[in-house]
């Protein structure tokens, strides 16, 4: 008779043999110079910096350093490229350059997706399934619109677009938030000089052939590279019409106080400190997946991240037990493996950030509990962390960590909820879970939030407008919304 087989065990020493994505596709460059009129060039300040992998702190590519007469090359190409093409162009042609991005990204969404993972360290399944398909169709949605400007703003026959955009954005979500930038302004029929963040140009610079290999005309898009001062000269310079900045609140200040009585049109699109909200008749597994996808996506460096928790009195124990059971099955690691959930921090300077304010929230008497899981040697890495015994006034509920890092309190009644999640300086996002509709409408009609998600959490689509009130930034980026800080209506 035959043997009967040994049941499987799922419980213990269990774990997924390792899928890592091949790199053998991927052509990366020693250097980049930088991108204007279409063409890769050697910086004038003469200075280059290394871009590394913060998984494996090594070496990726030198990366030129934008100076002040750079941003100027940049500024002019961009601004002849307006008079002397973008301008005058039909918009249904400018909306076929659009289109032909879109596609060359979808046709190199591979490499993209690799290079966004090796550079800023984020799970290979995240930049796969989300940061470049999502970065492609906001160039779809918007290429449509090129032609359509008088659909987009009916009884304003004067729409125009303003000339030169000048913009500049972080390391969380490189190329899907150049994408954000890019394509609406190309839409409105502007010229652009971006500045990607100096952790994570190798996308932007890829982005760059993308335009090149679209034949767009020179000058239309220009990428310089650099760091804080490079934006800053972006922002300053007379040159420049619009500003649209991503990045932290302290930068989009001194952006503001810069930009004051110069006529310059900005968009800010700053930090956050979502609250996530539980009432106890929502469905559990669910909700304890969306906390979950809601803090320790993207290693929490997402400025809606979910980042404060709260739990209705009656179901709390349960959510936290939950909560823990299920960050322990959670796999840190190779940013590069399909089965990792979470990447790399992207930077030694953003991990020290990080631990500052855990030990922040220790010294207060919060509670902090971690897995117990191994993190790799070498590179920058955070345990998933939930902090219990916290309160309104602990510093890690005002200030945004920009790390896997959640902090949880409970709750009785609805007033006190909305009362305790509006109490923060930000008010970007925030995220509702209950059976009931009634409850979804007044939560999410009372949060003083930009985008507010109901049983669910991270959803993005380029037809939907996100951005904050308060400190969290000003205007709006996506669908039409997106459009209108690109145009003048008179
Ligand atoms: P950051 O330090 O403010 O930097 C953002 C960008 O601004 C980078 O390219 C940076 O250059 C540049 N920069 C720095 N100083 C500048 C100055 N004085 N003038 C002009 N530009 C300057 O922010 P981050 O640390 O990269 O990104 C994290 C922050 O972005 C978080 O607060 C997050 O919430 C926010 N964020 C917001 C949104 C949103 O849509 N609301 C989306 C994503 C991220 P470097 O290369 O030197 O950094
Ligand atoms: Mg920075």
């Amino acid at each position: 008779m035959a043997k009967k087989p040994k049941p499987l065990d799922f419980h213990s020493k269990w774990s997924y043999a390792p899928a890592p994505e091949s790199t053998d596709h991927v052509e990366l460059k020693k250097s980049y110079g930088l991108f204007i009129n279409n063409e890769f060039t050697e910086p004038l300040s003469g200075k280059y910096f290394e871009t590394i992998n913060p998984a494996r702190e090594t070496k990726l590519a030198d990366i030129a350093e934008a100076g002040q007469a750079d941003v100027d090359r940049a500024v002019k190409a961009a601004r002849k490229a307006y008079d002397d093409v973008w301008y005058g162009m039909p918009a249904s042609e400018r909306g076929k350059y659009i289109y032909r991005i879109a596609r060359i990204m979808q046709e190199r969404a591979r490499e993209l997706a690799v290079i966004e993972s090796m550079n800023g360290g984020k799970p290979i399944r995240e930049s796969r399934d989300l940061d470049v398909p999502l970065a492609a169709a906001h160039f779809f949605y918007y290429a449509g619109w090129a032609d359509k400007l008088q659909f987009a703003f009916p009884g304003k026959p004067g729409v125009k677009s303003l000339g030169v955009a000048g913009q500049i954005i972080p390391w969380n979500f490189p190329l899907l938030m150049a994408a954000w930038k890019v394509a609406p302004a190309l839409a409105a029929g502007n010229t652009v000089v971006l500045k990607p963040a100096e952790t994570t140009p190798l996308t932007a610079l890829k982005l760059a052939e993308i335009i090149r290999d679209a034949d767009l005309p020179p000058g239309v898009v220009n990428i310089v590279t650099g760091a804080g001062a490079t934006g800053a000269a972006i922002v300053n310079h007379s040159g420049i019409d619009k500003v649209a900045f991503t990045g932290s609140t302290e930068v989009g200040k001194i952006i503001q106080k810069a930009l004051a009585g110069t006529g310059k049109k900005y968009t800010l699109e700053l930090g956050g400190k979502a609250a996530n909200i539980i009432f106890a008749d929502a469905t559990i597994d669910q909700a304890v997946e969306g906390i979950v996808n809601g803090i320790f996506f993207n290693q929490g460096h997402v400025c809606c991240a979910g980042s404060r928790l709260f739990v209705q009195e009656p179901v709390a124990d349960l959510v936290i037990r939950k909560l823990k059971d299920r960050i322990e099955t959670l796999i840190i690691g190779d940013p590069l493996d399909k089965n990792t959930d979470i990447g790399a921090i992207n930077s030694k300077d953003q991990l020290g950030k990080i631990k500052r304010l855990v030990k922040i929230g220790i010294d207060e008497g919060g509670t902090c509990y971690q897995p117990s899981c191994s993190l790799p040697s070498k590179g920058f890495w955070y345990r998933p962390t939930l902090f219990t015994d916290v309160t309104q006034a602990s510093r890690i509920v005002q200030e945004e960590i920009f790390g896997p890092v959640l902090s949880i309190q409970t709750f009785r009644t609805v007033e006190e909820v909305i009362e305790k999640a509006n109490n923060i300086p930000y008010g970007l996002s925030g995220g509702v879970w209950t059976d009931k509709g009634s409850k979804i409408f007044k939560v999410s009609s009372q949060l003083r939030a930009g985008v507010v998600w109901a049983n669910t959490y991270n959803k993005f689509d380029p037809t939907s407008p996100f951005g904050g009130y308060k400190e969290s930034g000003m205007g709006r980026e996506g669908g039409l919304h997106g459009l209108s800080p690109y145009v003048n209506l008179n």
